[in-house]
């Protein structure tokens, strides 16, 4: 997988960019990340990117041409990659564990990153995506796109130890993950449950599913609303 991040600020990608899981894709070849800071496309001896709004009002604006030709030149040395362009923008579609799935099977992710009061609103039209990280404002769009790089990609092949355990985590599997305990068996009078240390692979899947469908409807009874329930979860529940 191919990846651009298009920003001011690439420097803020060192951090997440440079250590443990992701790093090691990177350097394993699994996913190539570039940064293409748009400053270089500025207008005039100061490279200026940002303008004030017409029609007043607070804050700068980022302008289009910047932005377009950085496109242009993600565009003219990867002419061939499908590319999915990703505006980070607090108005767009809130980011989620399907859309990290759906994004780590593109060939070609770019992310545009903002800063100021926002974007020129032409700015729209280079791209296939608007995604917000939530319902809050950040300063810019750096940490918004780094939580979706790394969300995006643990789930490529070959970048987690153990592939299994993107399958139960929470959200993965539509349920929040079932507790999970170490050594030692007891530790200052909390104990880890019977079950866990029975050997009984069969008993030991049903306890963690019945966890895990029971943190959900304590914790997010929201995930649940779609879901189907059987009888037997349905007892679970009301125990
Ligand atoms: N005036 C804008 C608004 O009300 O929608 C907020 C601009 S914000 C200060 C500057 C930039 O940070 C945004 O253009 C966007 O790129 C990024 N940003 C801020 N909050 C974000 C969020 N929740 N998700 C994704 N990007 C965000």
């Amino acid at each position: 997988m191919k990846i651009d991040v298009v920003t001011l600020f690439p420097e803020m990608f060192d951090g997440p960019l440079g250590h443990s899981i992701v790093s090691r894709a990177i350097d394993k070849g699994i996913v190539e990340v570039n940064r293409v800071n748009f400053r270089q496309f500025g207008k005039g001896k100061h490279q200026v990117v940002d303008d004030t709004p017409y029609g007043g009002g607070a804050g700068m604006l980022l302008k289009p041409e910047p932005l377009f030709e950085a496109m242009d030149s993600i565009n003219e040395r990867d002419p061939e990659t499908k590319k999915r362009v990703i505006l980070m923008d607090p108005a767009g579609k809130p980011f989620d564990q399907a859309m990290a799935e759906e994004f780590s099977e593109e060939e070609h992710l770019v992310f545009l990153c903002g800063h100021y009061e926002g974007y020129d609103e032409r700015i729209r039209s280079l791209v296939t995506d608007e995604v917000s990280l939530g319902d809050y404002v950040l300063t810019g769009g750096e940490l918004a796109a780094m939580v979706m790089i790394d969300a995006s990609v643990r789930l490529l092949p070959n970048v987690l130890g153990n592939a299994a355990s993107a399958q139960t985590d929470s959200h993965s599997s539509g349920l929040l993950e079932h507790p999970h305990y170490t050594r030692p068996a007891d530790f200052k009078g909390m104990a880890v449950p019977d079950v866990l240390m029975s050997g009984n692979h069969g008993k030991i899947d049903e306890w963690r599913h019945k966890e895990s469908l029971k943190r959900t409807f304590q914790r997010r009874p929201d995930m649940l609303v779609k879901r189907e329930l059987t009888k037997q979860e349905q007892q679970w529940i009301a125990e």
